[in-house]
């Protein structure tokens, strides 16, 4: 079981609130068959289980900060587990937040293989975070946890991409343009993969 879990294709999508990832994850899965893995969708999905876990995490997520280490990474790494007999790879979305979380992961279950760095400027994500807010539900898709949110991303996730740089598996993406434009990008680095 370890064992398999070292030897997987690991994926880290990387970029800030509203970047895109969620929107180019799904197109992976669709052409390449990897299993995403939201760490967002995970922490929502407890938050809806209304556990007390739940309500911890929700108030932390309603302020736009990072929630505990070890929570995210235990949730990532059962995922992990549930789906390995079936799965080609894994998208990692959203994951690792700050440089500390990613040496974490790297400890307890492996090396990632490629990082998507999906980059998107302040203005473009704050838009779409905005529209998407007007249906999504979401508790911090609100002008003030975006900024926040934003903060969070500049201060603690970007740092993350300068230390994975040196070992040659970054892959800035440029999430400005439409969403089949953005894939079409992301889709010259993955063939390369396989
Ligand atoms: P993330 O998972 O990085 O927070 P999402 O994929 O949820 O971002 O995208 C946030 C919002 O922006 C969604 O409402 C989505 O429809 C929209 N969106 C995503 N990518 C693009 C794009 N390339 N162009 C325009 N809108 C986009
Ligand atoms: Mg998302």
């Amino acid at each position: 079981m370890e064992d398999k879990l070292k030897k997987t294709k690991i994926i880290f999508v990387v970029g800030g609130p509203g970047s895109g990832k969620g929107t180019q994850c799904e197109k992976i899965v669709q052409k390449y068959g990897y299993t995403h893995l939201s760490t967002g969708d995970l922490l929502r999905a407890e938050v809806s289980s209304g556990s007390d876990r739940g309500k911890t995490l929700s108030a932390i997520m309603e302020k736009g900060q990072l929630v505990p280490l070890d929570t995210v990474l235990e949730m990532l790494r059962e995922a992990m587990i549930a789906k390995l007999d079936t799965s080609k790879g894994f998208l990692i979305d959203g994951y690792p937040r700050e440089v500390k979380q990613g040496e974490e992961f790297e400890q307890k279950i492996g090396a990632p293989t490629l990082l998507l760095y999906v980059d998107a400027g302040a203005e473009t994500m704050t838009k779409r975070l905005l529209k998407r807010g007007e249906t999504s539900g979401r508790v911090d898709d609100n002008e003030e946890t975006i900024k926040k949110r934003l903060e969070t991303y500049y201060q603690a996730t970007e740092p993350v991409i300068t230390h994975y740089k040196d070992r040659g598996i970054v892959r800035k993406i440029n999430a400005e343009g439409s969403p089949d434009d953005v894939f079409k990008e992301i889709c010259t680095h993955l063939d390369q993969l396989k």
